[in-house]
């Protein structure tokens, strides 16, 4: 039995070991960690429960088709429910909209709260759908750096209409010739930092995200988000899989250009087949002597991180959801502090995610678990000590101002987590969320292959690596692993 070693028990870790224990490999997995999941992991805090990274949950189907490949019925290990409302957002001049996850519905409550109407929605989303049908076989479910992946059908029409996905101009752009009211611009320019990049800068391919929130749906799990990592680590444990934790790679032994072996603890693990789940950067610089990081990955920006106050908050805040946004007065303005100056504006736009308004348990009855998140650089060496601080009282100030009552009297407990100690964690590079940043049109070309030339039998997965982070594309990566071993 030919044996494979995955280094990391991160979501794309954990969804590789399985699809190989399918193929028949005998699986080892070494995670750092003390649990698996990486950033989609949990914490306790006093009577709180918190999902530490993810808290959107879109395109569950990616999650079911691992429990279904393996022949077991999803929900007898995992279960979901879909949102109704995917999220309240409220703006400065006390505008609230909330985003319906019936199209028309949300069409028809844009229409109301903003100049724009229902019908320019519509056709926005529209074409969402259209990105999304010639990106997606081309862009998201298959290597990029195979020749093969070019000579079908499917691909042929996909380049036929090219022109189409928008690639050359930026999203705001495009949503600027869509809309008149800023509400509605600011509304959709948000969903660049669904992959921690810059609406003024990305190009409006990426204008393809609503489709997937609005047309897949918005879903969250029973037993919290951590329950993606951990139904996926139980299913991959019934498959045979081995999950070794408090167990950092420290090497990865090459043969002839051949990855060979793995040093963990000064001791060496042999393998036929090596995957990565490290971010690339640090597989490369740590664990891979004699290689350098590629010239490629080391000029290509870094997404943005995020700043992250889980706050124990003892009383409910009927108004919220489990998904709320209070936008900054200026977002550009925002946008530049965050990727030209690389700081911290003083009014930023704050997400709230309160899970215990689905999962009750997450929280004593009559209070909230509230995962407060900013959107910030990635870590070049600012002064966050400070740059935190000054962050955490204009978001308190903005949030007080918005709820109208003093929200600092009721946060009962509170840890933080800042780009540094992403970084830390989880061993992403500067803290990124998502591995590089989508801000230029090449950005899809330009991010590492699941697969070096140079290196036999090494291969990559997660969020750092094609096809891109966030769950689905982190669980896609180690579907594109899964067909090249084919
Ligand atoms: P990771 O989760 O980073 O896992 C990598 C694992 O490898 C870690 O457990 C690490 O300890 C381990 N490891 C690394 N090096 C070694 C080594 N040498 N030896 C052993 N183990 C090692 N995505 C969404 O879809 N929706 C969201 O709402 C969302 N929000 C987010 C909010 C935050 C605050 C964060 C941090 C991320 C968010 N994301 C979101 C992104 C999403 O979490 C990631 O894209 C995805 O979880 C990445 O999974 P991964 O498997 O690539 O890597």
């Amino acid at each position: 039995m030919s044996k494979a070693i995955i280094i990391g028990a991160g979501i794309a870790g954990i969804a590789t070991a399985i699809r190989l224990a399918l193929k028949g490999y005998q699986v080892e997995v070494f995670e750092a960690g003390s649990i698996a999941g990486g950033k989609l992991s949990e914490m306790k805090l006093n009577d709180f429960r918190f999902d530490m990274g993810p808290s959107l949950f879109t395109m569950p189907q990616y999650v079911d088709e691992l429990f279904t490949l393996a022949g077991k019925n999803p929900s007898d290990y995992f279960q979901y429910k879909k949102l109704d409302i995917v999220c309240n957002y409220f703006y400065e001049d006390g505008t609230r909209i909330s985003a319906f996850a019936d199209r028309n519905k949300f069409a028809e409550e844009m229409a109301a709260k903003t100049e724009d109407n229902a019908a320019s929605i519509i056709r926005f989303l529209e074409k969402s759908k259209t990105i999304y049908e010639i990106t997606n076989s081309v862009f998201l479910q298959r290597s990029l750096h195979k020749w093969s992946s070019y000579f079908s059908w499917q691909t042929f029409k996909s380049l036929i209409r090219f022109p189409q996905i928008d690639a050359f101009r930026s999203m705001n752009q495009s949503i600027e010739s869509y809309f008149k009211d800023y509400k509605t611009i600011r509304f959709f320019n948000r969903y660049a930092t669904y992959n921690g990049s810059n609406p003024y800068k990305a190009p409006a391919t990426l204008n393809v995200i609503p489709h997937f929130e609005q047309y897949f749906g918005a879903y969250f799990p029973v037993g919290g988000m951590y329950s993606i990592s951990s139904s996926l680590e139980q299913l991959a444990r019934d498959l045979g899989v081995t999950f070794n934790f408090n167990s950092y790679v420290e090497e990865i032994v090459l043969d002839k250009g051949r990855a060979k072996a793995v040093m963990v603890n000064g001791l060496s693990y042999g393998a036929d087949l090596i995957v990565s789940n490290m971010d690339v950067w640090y597989t490369y610089q740590n664990l891979l002597k004699n290689f350098a990081v590629p010239e490629r990955i080391q000029k290509q920006e870094r997404s943005s991180s995020a700043l992250i106050f889980y706050w124990g908050i003892n009383r409910s805040f009927p108004e919220l959801e489990m998904h709320n946004i209070f936008f900054t007065e200026n977002y550009r303005e925002e946008f530049k502090q965050i990727w030209e100056d690389k700081s911290i504006y003083h009014d930023p736009t704050i997400y709230v995610n309160i899970s215990s308004k689905s999962k009750s348990d997450d929280a004593p009855k009559g209070s909230e678990n509230w995962f407060t998140m900013i959107n910030v650089p990635s870590n070049t060496g600012q002064n966050w000590d400070e740059l935190i601080a000054d962050a955490r009282k204009n978001m308190i100030d903005k949030l007080s101002k918005n709820l109208g009552c003093d929200i600092s009297q009721h946060i009962s407990c509170e840890e933080i987590l800042d780009p540094r100690s992403i970084d830390s964690k989880t061993f992403s590079y500067q803290g990124s969320l998502y591995g590089s940043s989508s801000n230029s049109q090449f950005s899809a070309f330009l991010r590492h292959a699941n697969f070096t030339s140079k290196i036999e039998g090494l291969y990559f997965v997660g969020g750092s690596v094609h096809p891109g982070g966030g769950i689905p594309l982190a669980l896609l990566s180690a579907k594109i692993v899964d067909e090249l071993l084919n």
